[in-house]
């Protein structure tokens, strides 16, 4: 089957169309700056070949439409005809508690994503100008919504409350969802195919580690405990984004300070991390480029950084009472074996041993990085979540 995977965000869309059956990529690509003067499409194509064009995109439908002449263009595109394409598979960040899994998207299931755009509002309004675009455009062609939510839809209850009073979980809704889950769902299937274990009785730590990181504990397949909360906000330590604090500082912020709320928010999502600790990037290469030279801010972010890593892969071995397996995923996770040996320094005592010679021949590629006594193995997995969504929408389109 051929499906074409969308993930549109407020100002840009990703676009992929995937084989199925060969489970690659056909062509993929990006629209970037729509609704501005100088709006770029790039994409490439996996027999060879890429490309870019600058040119004022209007807004998500004009995007997709230019997208769809790229598709169709006998040189540069992939497609000969439109029919080609047999479903189309969107990411969308909150299902809400109401979408434990990917689903068919009607009508019903559309208002049901504007009206989760309340717990989400920077991400699903976005999601829903592409839905909607692409059922304009391709209006017989079925569609389907994969969530970040829905893997961790089933944690138990006690994972997910807020000690809040409860009315701001039975009313509002204020609860912690988790995010990530089409990247923790994938490596969660890859390695209990990779390491042969009966899924009905295993236990994982999935490690998402990129600009954006979370962590999961897994059990028998699905997350019990993830690190994201309410919103992408909490947890680890990102590339700008603090993860866990006090709520306490908002107060004393505002109090003392005089901040508004949407200086904090900026303030947390997008100065905060490994930016804000650091005052020099939130990309973990140039933090540990910097800390080579001596740089003590890099020092401090790359510290902590790793530190609370350690801290929740503690928390969830407890949560799940041991793991198989701990994987490692995403920019950071899959791209650098020195912070794979960091994180996992001094964790003997769980069962946790790195091979250094494999974990350094690791990047990039699916690999068992501990050694062969390791108690609790340890891989790296290249996530793919595009792919992911891909098969989400096949398995929803062919069992309808
Ligand atoms: P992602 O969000 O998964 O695309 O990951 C992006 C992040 O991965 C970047 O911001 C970098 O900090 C990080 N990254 C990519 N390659 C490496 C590497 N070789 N070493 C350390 N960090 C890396």
């Amino acid at each position: 089957m051929k499906v074409f995977v969308i993930n549109s965000g407020s100002s840009s869309i990703k676009f992929q169309l995937i084989d199925t059956q060969t489970r690659n990529y056909i062509i993929k690509g990006i629209v970037e700056r729509i609704g501005e003067h100088d709006s770029l499409i790039r994409w490439s194509l996996k027999e060879g070949g890429s490309y870019r064009i600058e040119q004022k995109i209007e807004n998500h439908k004009h995007a997709l439409d230019e997208v769809f002449k790229i598709l169709l263009d006998k040189e540069k595109g992939a497609i000969s005809s439109l029919d080609e394409i047999d479903a189309v598979g969107h990411r969308v960040v909150h299902g809400g508690e109401k979408f434990k899994s990917s689903v068919l998207i009607d009508k019903d299931v559309l208002n049901s994503i504007k009206e989760y755009s309340i717990l989400a509002p920077l991400h699903n309004p976005a999601n829903i100008t592409g839905i909607e675009a692409a059922m304009e455009l391709l209006p017989n062609v079925p569609q389907v919504a994969v969530f970040d939510t829905s893997f961790h839809a089933n944690m138990p209850r006690r994972a997910y409350l807020y000690a809040l009073p409860y009315e701001f979980y039975s009313e509002k809704k204020i609860r912690r969802y988790g995010f990530h889950g089409t990247s923790h769902k994938y490596i969660t299937e890859r390695a209990i195919e990779l390491l042969g274990l009966d899924i009905n009785n295993s236990k994982l730590i999935t490690c998402h580690l990129g600009n954006g990181a979370s962590i999961t504990a897994v059990k028998n397949g699905y997350s019990v405990d993830t690190s994201m909360g309410l919103t992408p906000l909490e947890g680890l330590v990102m590339g700008t984004r603090s993860g866990d604090m006090d709520p306490a500082i908002t107060l004393f912020l505002m109090e003392t300070y005089g901040y508004k709320p949407e200086e904090l928010d900026k303030i947390y999502n997008k100065k905060s991390g490994l930016l804000g600790l650091s005052g020099i990037s939130n990309d973990m290469r140039d933090i540990m480029e910097e800390m080579e030279k001596g740089n003590e801010r890099a020092k401090i972010a790359y510290e902590v950084f790793i530190y609370r890593v350690k801290k929740y892969i503690g928390a969830y071995l407890a949560v799940l009472n041991g793991a198989d397996a701990i994987i490692f995923t995403a920019g950071i996770g899959e791209n650098n074996a020195h912070i794979r040996e960091d994180i996992c320094r001094n964790l003997e005592f769980f069962g946790i041993k790195i091979d250094k010679e494999k974990n350094e021949q690791a990047n990039g590629k699916e690999v068992i990085i501990s050694t062969d006594d390791s108690k609790v193995k340890v891989l790296v997995i290249p996530t793919n979540e595009e792919l992911k969504i891909a098969l989400e929408t096949e398995n929803i389109v062919e069992n309808r």
